[in-house]
């Protein structure tokens, strides 16, 4: 596991360049000056990490890569794996193995996909009660698993028709409109910190303008 690789931001000489690295160098990249004794424009601030436990985002959607971690293993958004969380944040996902509960070491470093903006605990105990009627289903035996046909999104899909709300409607008529409006949203921000992070690994520092 990875965990924040904490990448840092500054600006030096230029109001439009923004300078990223893991630690601060000795000379900016740009001018050539010497970052401790000359003033930075703005100084350095750390890159918000966007990837979270599971545990930490309840009654929600998460996804990550079906293997390994977004930072090392994430290509596209056809690679990822779905789930929901109870209001323990305990994940519910369906696999080949059937529908699993509690492998919550698997979800340290997930993206948070907020489908619905309710809190109170009455919507807690009727997310909690569908997620209960729905992943008892007898549909969701591994016997049943396609990986095409009948996957981790059949289930999150089913969960999400189940709450039966109009403002979801018509972004749960099937898979692809589903990644349109809730996934791909999500993962082309995470996408730019994942280059980014890749990037530094390489050269140290990173320029954008
Ligand atoms: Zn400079």
């Amino acid at each position: 596991m990875h965990g924040d690789p904490g990448i840092l931001c500054f600006q030096h000489c230029k109001r439009e360049a923004k300078i990223f690295c893991f630690k601060l160098p000795k000379t900016c990249r740009l001018c050539g000056g010497d970052l401790e004794t000359s003033e930075l424009r703005i100084p350095p601030f750390r890159v918000p990490y966007p990837f979270i436990s599971a545990k930490n985002v309840p009654c929600c959607v998460v996804i990550k890569p079906t293997t390994g971690n977004f930072l090392c293993n994430y290509r596209n958004s056809s690679d990822l794996h779905i789930g929901v969380t109870s209001s323990e944040g305990d994940v519910y996902e369906f696999d080949k193995e059937g529908l699993l509960t509690g492998k919550n070491e698997d979800w340290v470093e997930c993206l948070a996909v907020p489908v619905v903006a309710k809190y109170d605990n009455t919507w807690k105990e009727f997310w909690d009660y569908t997620l209960q009627v729905v992943s008892t289903q007898e549909k969701w035996d591994c016997s049943r698993y396609h990986e095409e046909n009948h996957n981790c999104y059949t289930f999150v899909l089913t969960f999400l028709r189940t709450l039966q709300l109009k403002e979801l409607k018509s972004s749960l008529q099937n898979k692809m409109r589903f990644c349109m409006d809730f996934i791909i949203p999500r993962t082309r921000g995470a996408a730019k910190y994942i280059a980014l992070f890749r990037i530094l690994q390489k050269d140290g520092v990173c320029v954008q303008c």
